[in-house]
């Protein structure tokens, strides 16, 4: 009696850890699949979940259009410094301009999966 009890208690933990597993692996495809995205119109950035098949430019909620493109982030300062929070720069050639993109904030060139600064940069940044 006491045995199957245990048992019970036993399947009852191992359903508690697989459930609380499972729910905090979607939380991280969720997150991972989330990404910034800029309206090129209103210059705005917002989050926005990157669904199967979706193309570009999305629908920006500030314009209700398709007006919005993937933002590349950039970590640099003005004066060669790294900071926490990036600015979200949509680089030129997405838009299929043949054009270098600079990010407007620090003045350095953005590219596709724009590179960050160092790691040592990043423990005195900002
Ligand atoms: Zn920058």
């Amino acid at each position: 009696m006491i045995v199957a009890f245990c048992m019970a208690l036993l399947t009852v933990a191992a359903l508690l850890v697989w459930v609380s597993a499972a729910s905090e692996n979607r939380g991280l495809i969720e997150r991972a699949n989330t990404r910034i995205f800029v309206c090129t119109e209103t210059g705005r950035s917002f989050p926005h979940r990157w669904q199967e098949g979706e193309e570009e430019p999305i629908e920006s909620p500030f314009t209700g259009r398709p007006t919005a493109w993937l933002a590349e982030q950039c970590y640099w300062t003005r004066d060669g410094r790294a900071k926490r929070t990036p600015t979200y720069v949509v680089v030129k050639e997405r838009l299929g301009l043949k054009e270098k993109t600079f990010c407007p904030d620090c003045g350095r060139e953005v590219v596709s999966h724009n590179p960050m600064p160092p790691e040592e940069l990043f423990r005195s940044a900002e």
